[in-house]
């Protein structure tokens, strides 16, 4: 049997220097609390649809929403983050959550995953040692045994589910229309906080179809993607170009 043993030693390690997903409902608290949620843009190339048996694919799929580059296909996935540097602004001097029965689902699943075909890994995770040699068990093959957890992660992923239709709403109001080529980095859009205030509410109120498509364009910090890309007959651009146009990539 192979299980993973923690408890959270409230270090707060985890509450700092921070791009924190949220879902909408968490984005909109957030910014109303005084503080800034930025736009994470990333698109993958979608040439044709994968074989339904592939479950990695339908994964990204469900989180997703298709839209042209050009001539290729793709799908864009939106992650709204609150940022802050250094501490969360609701971390307190004595470490501890100013907001905790209403923090962030993913505060509530940490150090767990959210996506299912990640492998909770201790080495990856801000956790100092001894939070790994609690006695209380946190995984055993793999299963969750909070079922707090449990419950954050599943409706996590229903939230993610859901918001997608109203992301691609929120990218028309917002005007976006750069996205990096998934796993090269992300395009971070930083609107200012009343404006993506009110066009979160709107769409929370009515995610109506775009009235035209929006025409993405793929943003890269590597020549060769941007030449591959162009060659393919997408849209591609050089991060320095994008940088331009009221956003900026940051390379992973
Ligand atoms: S909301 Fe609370 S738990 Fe989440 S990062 Fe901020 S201080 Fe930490
Ligand atoms: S880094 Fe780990 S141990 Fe420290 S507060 Fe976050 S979850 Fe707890």
């Amino acid at each position: 049997m192979d299980s993973t043993h923690f408890d959270c030693t409230s270090c707060g390690k985890c509450c700092t220097d921070l791009r924190l997903p949220l879902t909408f409902a968490e984005a909109t608290r957030w910014i109303e609390r005084g503080g800034q949620v930025d736009l994470l843009c990333e698109a993958i190339p979608w040439p044709a649809e994968p074989d339904a048996s592939n479950a990695y694919a339908a994964y990204k799929r469900a989180r997703t929403f298709a839209a042209m580059s050009g001539e290729l296909p793709v799908r864009v996935g939106i992650t709204l983050a609150a940022t802050f540097s250094g501490p969360c602004p609701n971390l307190g001097a004595d470490l501890r959550c100013g907001i905790y029965t209403e923090r962030p689902l993913v505060c509530r699943i940490y150090p767990a995953e959210i996506n299912p075909f990640y492998a909770m890994k201790p080495e990856f995770k801000l956790c100092p040692d001894e939070a790994w040699q609690a006695p209380t068990p946190f995984a055993v093959d793999g299963v969750l045994m909070q079922a707090d957890t449990r419950d954050a992660i599943d409706a996590s992923r229903r939230a993610d589910e859901a918001s997608v239709e109203m992301k691609r709403a929120l990218c028309e109001r917002l005007g976006l229309q750069h996205a990096s080529v998934a796993n090269e980095g992300f395009v971070v859009a930083s609107p200012e906080r009343e404006r993506l205030l009110a066009a979160l509410r709107d769409v929370q109120q009515d995610a109506r179809e775009p009235a035209a498509q929006t025409v993405w364009t793929l943003v890269s910090n590597r020549r060769a993607t941007v030449d591959t890309l162009i060659e393919v007959g997408a849209r591609g651009t050089m991060d320095s170009d994008a940088n331009r146009e009221g956003c900026h990539y940051l390379g992973l």
